[in-house]
């Protein structure tokens, strides 16, 4: 089969990860988290004490920044220099942030950079917002997974333990809201992708749809 280049956008708790991993465990496939770039550079904010619409802060907070996305055995992990933060950025605080920082000028060009160096290899699947609508507008198959709020809401509650299911729907609520209006960039499929609703799908049935798209 040709070496592809496949793209996965959508809303928090579409099930873009877990129906990665699916398509990459059949295909022989890399995935590439990009979310977890845009959580890296919101955690380092926070620690440098940044106010998430300091743009010239944050400008000069990505010129300084080494953050690497690497595969290992337990999967892809993030760096920033040396150090493994791939746990530290998954808290309720610095997923809202994420959102926040990702609307920045500044922020979205240092990772477009990163994200298009990556996209140089190809058998890669790459998840994320706006992978095959600026990022890859090239992408050789480009899905949109979707969701109704109350089912990704209640994946989402079911994989945190941390907090209530109201708490994890109302942060979506307000992130789908950040995410899809702001200017740059904004959550949206592209014109060519491949629309799927996994409201009434298993994570396993996506995956086949999908499968059989690129196959
Ligand atoms: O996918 P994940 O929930 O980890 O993404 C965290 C945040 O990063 C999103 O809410 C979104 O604001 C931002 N993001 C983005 N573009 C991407 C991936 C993530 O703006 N390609």
């Amino acid at each position: 089969m040709k070496l592809l280049l496949i793209t996965i956008d959508g809303p928090a708790g579409a099930g873009k990860t877990s129906v990665s991993r699916m398509l990459a465990a059949r295909l022989g496939y890399s995935v590439v988290d990009t979310g977890a770039l845009y959580r890296g550079v919101a955690y380092e904010a926070n620690r440098a004490g940044l106010q998430p619409d300091d743009d010239e802060g944050l400008e000069k907070l990505c010129s300084g920044l080494n953050l690497k996305l690497i595969q290992t055995e337990k999967g892809q992990r993030l760096l920033s220099g040396e150090t493994d933060i791939s746990d530290k950025i998954r808290t309720p605080e610095i997923t809202m942030l994420s959102s926040a920082v990702s609307a920045r000028p500044a922020v979205r060009a240092y990772l477009l950079k990163i994200q298009r160096e990556i996209g140089r290899e190809k058998c890669l699947i790459f998840e994320g917002r706006d992978m095959g609508t600026v990022v890859f507008p090239d992408a050789d198959v480009k899905f949109f997974l979707t969701a109704s709020l109350k089912t990704r809401s209640f994946r989402r509650y079911q994989e945190l333990t941390s907090q209530p299911l109201e708490a994890v729907a109302e942060d979506m609520k307000r992130r789908d809201k950040n995410d899809s209006r702001r200017a740059l960039s904004p959550l949206q499929p592209a014109h060519d992708a491949v629309i799927i609703d996994s409201d009434d799908l298993s994570l396993e049935a996506v995956a086949e749809k999908m499968l059989s798209y690129i196959k």
